[in-house]
């Protein structure tokens, strides 16, 4: 399936497939931005709705935008919060419900009441300034009944609507977009990679990108397919669990959501970030991959190596005790700081004694992973 190889947004061009790290809070726990982009980082996805929370888009903006809060000069994606708003309610009904304008929600019992409409979803977006932002979408589990399927799918295409024509409103307005402009011109030049290169900057504008509900149902799928690539937008995402009860893949109706979007558009596999998943989803055509599992499963001492020079991995639990004596690094043929410079033993220590190095070294070697696994996907230059 063809897919575009390249993502052009205002800070930087991405070669695709890319892996962006969940940046949730604004920080991918242990790192900071050069450790980032010295493992090829290409890019970071942060929540909105939590840093709507703490400390406040108002106060992101006043600080210069997210890139200046975090120091990171490369991508940044910044994500509705509509996945855990909804799951949320879907999970606990009693804590919140749904209207036709927007969502309404207590994130604890007797907690104070929150309120997420596709407006304000967007206006803390901009006011972040992310390089590619995302409509609020209303995402179902693939279980649910059709009725809810449908619903969701109906406030999704409203919404995304809503979305735009907020975007399109609050777009001369952003915070920082002239200084963005600035910064593209005059800009750190830390950043140089062969996956990564800056931008002119006439391509300062952000990216709007819609999400695609629609559960298991293909006639859904197609549905609001349809109906989001009328309205237009610069990219767009398969939203909703990707994976069925039995925790299987659901490669044919992901298959079927690929080939429903524009060709020329990037593809966006929200949350898909297991290597296998992965591999197969950007042989469908997706090019933008983010989850949380690579820096969680760093964090608990599970670790991908790469074997060979393909796409083949395995798993390695540097806290099993035959790592104790092992002066071996993690993998031979990974070049990160871990490999480099320490073996299995030092990083089993670290984590023996629960050293904060131990989350650092391994954070860095499985980011490294997937810039390996992404680049060897990536058509030949
Ligand atoms: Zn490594």
């Amino acid at each position: 399936m063809a897919r575009m190889d390249v993502l052009h947004a205002p800070h930087g061009d991405v070669a695709l497939p890319a892996f962006f790290p969940d940046a949730t809070r604004a920080a991918v726990r242990s790192l900071d931005a050069s450790d980032l982009e010295a493992c090829g980082v290409p890019g970071l996805v942060v929540c909105a709705f939590h840093l709507a929370r703490r400390p406040g888009s108002k106060a992101i903006a006043a600080m210069g935008g997210i890139h200046r809060l975090m120091g990171w000069q490369r991508l940044i994606i910044s994500d509705s919060g509509g996945f855990q708003v909804f799951s949320l309610i879907r999970q606990n009904p009693g804590l919140g419900t749904l209207t036709k304008r927007e969502a309404i929600f207590r994130l604890a019992e007797g907690g104070k009441a929150e309120r997420l409409s596709p407006e304000k979803s967007i206006q803390i977006q901009l006011r972040l300034g992310a390089d590619i932002l995302v409509c609020l979408d209303d995402c179902t589990h693939p279980d649910a009944p059709r009725e809810e399927q449908a619903a969701a799918v109906a406030r999704t295409i409203a919404w995304a609507e809503r979305c735009k024509a907020e975007f399109e409103r609050g777009l001369p307005r952003m915070p920082g977009k002239d200084r963005l402009k600035a910064g593209l011109q005059t800009g750190d030049e830390r950043v140089g990679s062969p996956a990564f290169r800056r931008s002119p900057p006439e391509t300062a504008r952000p990216l709007l990108f819609a999400v695609i509900q629609g559960g298991a149902d293909p006639e859904l799928r197609r549905l609001c397919a349809k109906e989001l690539t009328a309205i237009g937008f610069d990219g767009y995402a398969y939203g909703g669990w990707p994976f069925d009860s039995q925790g299987r893949l659901m490669a044919d109706i992901l298959a079927l959501t690929a080939d429903l979007m524009p060709s020329d558009k990037p593809r966006y596999a929200l949350g898909i970030g297991n290597p296998s998943a992965l591999i197969a989803c950007a042989r469908m055509g997706y090019g933008l991959f983010d989850c949380a599992l690579p820096t969680r499963d760093a964090r608990r001492g599970r670790l991908y190596v790469l074997r060979g020079d393909g796409l083949d991995y395995s798993r390695l639990y540097i806290r099993d005790a035959v790592h104790r004596r092992d002066p071996a690094p993690l993998s031979d043929t990974c070049d990160c700081l871990c490999c480099r410079d320490y073996s299995r033993a030092y990083l089993h220590h670290l984590f023996a004694t629960h050293d904060a190095l131990a989350w650092r070294l391994a954070t860095i070697h499985n980011l490294r992973f997937y810039a390996t696994l992404t680049a060897r996907l990536q058509s030949p230059k």
